[in-house]
């Protein structure tokens, strides 16, 4: 106990952690050992979860990339400034991407003294005036768009900014900030390989690193290197999948040893998670939940989520009550020396005094969800009990510890429907209509483009 509070006192006031947020792209809830994952081995990403906490009720505020991302970086309902679709990819409109009335987490941290890198996927928008150079990051190596090819041979478009379609901007080659790079490495490990860069050379000043791998994303692509460890799984689809995560897991444990190696380990606040829940097509799986992707069943929202701050937050603490990637960005900003200020509230609350014990209780009375061209809400409470709604339909689940959706006790418990139905409207309140068509409106946005004779 005594070297507990001598580490504590030692992280807390002597000088600021480093940040890391670990981000997967549309893997499943139940594709990590510390969930319960039997054929995927993921060694290293376990090591968070063992050093730190397992959120089991971890999740995004969003069920698809791009506004996950967006509530992420800015610790905000995205839905406060109209961030509610995945973006297309129009290098050519202001207006499709994260709102500059928003700052993000590196902004905040950038004022604090912190050094910052986005490693990997972008995905909030492709105008230069969104470019992650301008969002407060010192460093960028990666892509702009919402999921690329793997392989640098395919990989033959110079300029990203030369595209305006899904399809091309993924065969775009990587930029180092604004430059192009010649790429020779499957991109997966190229992140990995720039990521433990960034930490190496950052060794001696407080640094945030995003790395946002796009795997295990489509187009399913994985070299034999990966794939060779998993002939046991007889699925093509899951067999490749399983390579991706595998070769996620490898640059996960690059990063470990370059912390340790460089003496960090020790000071650092790590945080690992999937921007939304598995799509299935992709071979992934949010066992047990229910629904993927897209929707706002558990297995769209509820996503793998670790987190390690060594000699801070205890180890091996499994935290069962209901949080949200929101909370990244109150977190990190509660683990500085000196209050730093936001721009805009937060929604998120800091969680270390609910892994330290100092603080008891749920940090959240409530968490909500909305997706309007779906019609759809979803609101949690501390208790776990969970409101659905789409159209007219509308489902209370208690989602116990596994969250599970499997029987409306909506007519049994008509007095707490009633309530978070007030709830979600008093929280409707704070929200803007969608600022932006996007990729589900790609055919309308070409056709009023065309219509209005804008530049494409
Ligand atoms: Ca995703």
């Amino acid at each position: 106990m005594l070297f507990f509070v001598a580490q504590f006192i030692h992280a807390q006031q002597n000088k600021n952690p480093n940040i890391i947020i670990i981000m997967t792209d549309d893997m499943g809830y139940g594709d990590v050992g510390f969930n319960g994952c039997k054929d995927i081995p993921t060694p290293n990403i376990d090591r968070i979860a063992a050093a730190g906490a397992v959120f089991t009720a971890g999740h995004v505020s969003f069920a698809v990339c791009s506004p996950s991302r967006a509530g992420l970086l800015t610790g905000r309902y995205s839905q406060r400034f109209g961030y509610e679709r995945n973006v297309l990819y129009m290098p050519k409109d202001a207006a499709m991407g994260l709102s500059l009335d928003e700052e993000t987490i590196a902004d905040a941290l950038g004022r604090a003294g912190y050094r910052s890198m986005l490693v990997g996927k972008w995905h909030l928008g492709a105008h230069p005036s969104f470019h992650p150079l301008k969002r407060g990051f010192n460093e960028f190596f990666g892509f702009l768009g919402g999921g690329h090819q793997y392989f640098p041979s395919a990989l033959q478009i110079a300029d990203p900014l030369s595209v305006d379609d899904e399809g091309s901007s993924y065969k775009t080659k990587l930029n180092r900030g604004l430059a192009v790079v010649e790429e020779q490495e499957y991109i997966t490990d190229a992140f990995s390989r720039e990521a433990v860069s960034f930490v190496d050379r950052n060794r001696n000043n407080p640094f945030f690193l995003y790395l946002t791998y796009n795997a295990p994303h489509t187009p399913l692509q994985a070299p034999d290197q990966y794939v060779s460890r998993f002939k046991h799984i007889a699925d093509n689809k899951r067999r490749t999948y399983a390579a991706m995560v595998s070769a996620i897991d490898d640059g996960v444990g690059k990063l470990f040893y370059k912390l340790k190696e460089t003496g960090q380990d020790k000071n650092t606040l790590l945080f690992f998670l999937s921007d939304n829940g598995g799509p299935l097509d992709n071979g992934s799986s949010n066992h047990p939940l229910s629904g993927k992707k897209g929707n706002l069943y558990e297995g769209g929202i509820r996503v793998p989520f670790a987190m390690q701050w060594q000699g801070v937050i205890p180890a091996g603490i499994t935290y069962e009550k209901p949080i949200i990637s929101l909370d990244i960005f109150a977190t990190a900003l509660g683990s500085l020396q000196k209050t730093v200020k936001t721009k805009n509230p937060l929604d998120g609350v800091n969680l270390i005094p609910y892994l330290t014990g100092k603080k008891m209780g749920a940090p959240h009375e409530i968490l909500f969800w909305r997706n309007q061209d779906m019609k759809a809400y979803a609101a949690i409470n501390a208790e776990g009990k969970k409101l659905w709604m789409k159209g007219d339909t509308t489902f209370l689940f208690d989602l116990g510890n596994r969250g599970q959706e499997t029987r409306n006790t909506a007519d049994e418990y008509p007095d707490l429907v009633q309530k978070m139905k007030k709830q979600v409207a008093e929280w409707e309140k704070g929200l803007k209509t969608p600022a932006f068509l996007g990729l589900s409106q790609r055919d309308e946005y070409i056709r009023l483009r065309e219509k209005a004779n804008l530049p494409k």
